[in-house]
């Protein structure tokens, strides 16, 4: 399957130009023309990298990165300009992998965009685990499922996270209340089925099957 690029460029002809080549290189390329919409589009999930610029209408890059980075990890390399120093400082510590200073040679874009999915791949076997079609990236706390990016809150992560990581093993509601709320927790003592039901209705519920099973009077599993 091609690799997916989403452009978030608002100048037409810059982001039309790089359409046109990547398409010419073989990936699958959208584009967004405003910071909001671009955003919207990131947060739908689907795509192995994108292009951000900075000076954007709605919602400029930096802050569409800043939010993105809250739920996801996917490479971003940032089209600055020329003189914006601060701009690329900002991105590189909001979690941007790269930037490129417009104008830029085709060819360099290109040889980035490689790299940076190059880099991906190589973090992905420690940082990945899976059950199904069900992959959990605890370093980025990020869930997906297939493709698309599962919202969590960051409860319902944890028990998810914990559940994929013993997955095939039965966890109890004790195990699974001390773990994630803690021993001292004194609240409502059905918290646990209150979180599997909040994770059904993102998972099972959305995609029509069966991702984590009750054991009647034990606990709940997640089968591979
Ligand atoms: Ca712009």
């Amino acid at each position: 399957m091609a690799d997916r690029i989403l452009i978030i460029e608002d100048e037409e002809k810059i982001a039309r130009y790089i359409e046109l080549e990547l398409s010419h290189e073989g990936y699958e390329v959208a584009k967004r023309g405003d910071g909001c919409e671009g955003l919207e589009e990131a947060q739908r999930g689907g795509y192995d990298l994108i292009l951000l610029d900075i000076m954007l209408p709605g919602l400029n890059g930096l802050e569409v990165l800043r939010r993105l980075r809250k739920t996801s990890g996917i490479p971003v390399i940032l089209l600055t300009a020329r003189d914006a120093v601060m701009d690329k400082v900002s991105g590189l510590d909001l979690g941007a992998d790269d930037y490129i200073t417009k104008p830029f040679a085709i060819e360099e874009l290109l040889a980035r965009i490689r790299l940076a999915m190059r880099h991906k791949e190589q973090t992905k076997p420690s940082d990945e685990l899976t059950a199904g079609a069900l992959s959990v990236f605890p370093a980025k706390r990020e869930v997906r499922y297939g493709s698309d990016l599962i919202e969590l809150s960051a409860k319902e992560f944890d028990l998810l996270h914990k559940l994929v990581m013993n997955k095939n093993i039965v966890m109890s509601r004790d195990t699974l209340l001390n773990e994630i709320w803690g021993y001292d927790y004194f609240g409502e003592t059905n918290v646990v089925d209150v979180y599997i039901r909040h994770l059904r209705s993102k998972l099972d519920d959305v995609y029509g099957v069966t991702i984590i099973s009750t054991v009647r009077s034990v606990g709940y599993v997640i089968k591979d």
